[in-house]
């Protein structure tokens, strides 16, 4: 148990209206969480504080070295005004492995929830409450020894901030197109591509921004090494539905286990649709698509969810999936994964907790 304590802002800021449209990750709200962390010490000085900017040493080692973390999950205003978080002991249990593989060290999962539940407490007000709508959770460690030499630092800050986003199609699921990236790679076996840490993200902003330029929104990686096996998307993991059977790459070591695909994969099965978790070349997609057995193709994490992939381009291969609508399992994930979200649908699976 924490003792957090709570010092509330002076100067809150104006709510954003029901009209705003909550640009993803660019509104925070009034307060954030911070705790500190000595070795020797542990992790001391748990609080709220109002939402500022941080005073750091430009020796700080995360500036040099990237030794950083961070987490991403939701919180959801329900018809009834509860508000409820989606699986958040999946997240905590994540982010302790993302910290014991780039020497990070870990956060009691209490003590973590506890500081989740205490901040989104404080800044309940700026829950959005319009369809689609949430607040988005941003927890992160960062190393903060004034050092330039590399090892683990001894020191760290544990934040966590909120931001309220919109829905993320504000018109509907609507499908994206994508990216096969042949020419850069994400990460490798023994890497450190199944933590969620900013090095795997910058690694990849030179892909993005090619696939930008060429009119792709997002960028699907191949393995590091063949460059012939599927990997995942961007911030997303991927699934194919090829004829009749839901197939995903299986958690290689270079892959980010995300908690949407685990929920994806756990609603396949008890809908009775075959699944399989294994190695998935992109030949594979090729030759479905041409035969005509590329059903659907859709994109799991927070953010989004379920994003529908219309269209796949690798090399000059262009790939369409259903005409580029939507599928019907795309569709029944995402209703039902929002359904239960937003408290309206009853599961037995506990995935809900409420703040
Ligand atoms: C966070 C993330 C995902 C999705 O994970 P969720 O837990 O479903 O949000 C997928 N890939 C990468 C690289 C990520 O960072």
């Amino acid at each position: 148990m924490l003792n957090i304590k709570i010092e509330k802002t002076k100067d809150p800021k104006v709510l954003p209206g029901t009209d705003n449209p909550l640009k993803f990750g660019t509104i925070f709200t009034d307060h954030m969480f911070i705790m500190n962390y000595e070795s020797g010490k542990g992790w001391y000085d748990p609080r709220v504080i109002p939402y500022q900017p941080l005073n750091l040493e430009p020796s700080a080692m995360v500036f040099h070295y990237g030794q950083e973390m961070f987490e991403g999950l939701k919180a959801y205003k329900t018809d009834e005004g509860r508000t409820l978080l989606f699986r958040p002991e999946k997240n905590i249990e994540r982010a302790n492995k993302t910290n014991r593989r780039i020497c990070i060290p870990e956060i009691e999962e209490e003590d973590f929830l506890q500081a989740i539940k205490t901040i989104v407490k404080v800044d309940d007000a700026w829950i959005p409450t319009k369809e689609g709508t949430s607040l988005y959770i941003r927890p992160f460690i960062i190393a903060t020894d004034p050092f330039l030499g590399v090892r683990p630092s001894d020191r760290y800050l544990f934040i966590i901030i909120l931001s309220p986003v919109g829905a993320y199609y504000p018109e509907g699921l609507n499908p994206v197109k994508i990216w096969i990236e042949d020419e850069y790679v994400r990460a490798v076996k023994g890497g450190i591509g199944e933590a969620k840490t900013g090095a795997n993200y910058v690694a990849s902003m030179k892909s993005q921004v090619k696939a930008h330029e060429e009119g792709y929104s997002q960028v699907l990686w191949l393995d590091g090494i063949e460059r012939r096996y599927i990997e995942e998307v961007g911030a997303m993991n991927i699934f194919f539905k090829i004829n009749g059977k839901v197939v995903t790459p299986e958690l290689n070591g270079s892959i980010l286990p995300g908690v949407t695909r685990d929920s994806v994969l756990c609603l396949c099965r008890e809908w009775g649709i075959p699944t399989e978790e294994r190695k998935i070349s992109i030949d594979e997609i090729y030759e479905a698509s041409q035969s005509g057995t590329l059903e659907e193709v859709w994109g799991t994490g927070t953010a989004a969810v379920i994003s529908p992939v219309g269209q796949l381009r690798w090399e000059q291969n262009i790939m369409q999936v259903q005409d580029g609508g939507i599928g019907p399992v795309s569709q029944k994930l995402y209703d039902t994964i929002t359904g239960i979200q937003l408290g309206r649908i009853k599961e037995e699976h506990n995935w809900t907790v409420e703040v």
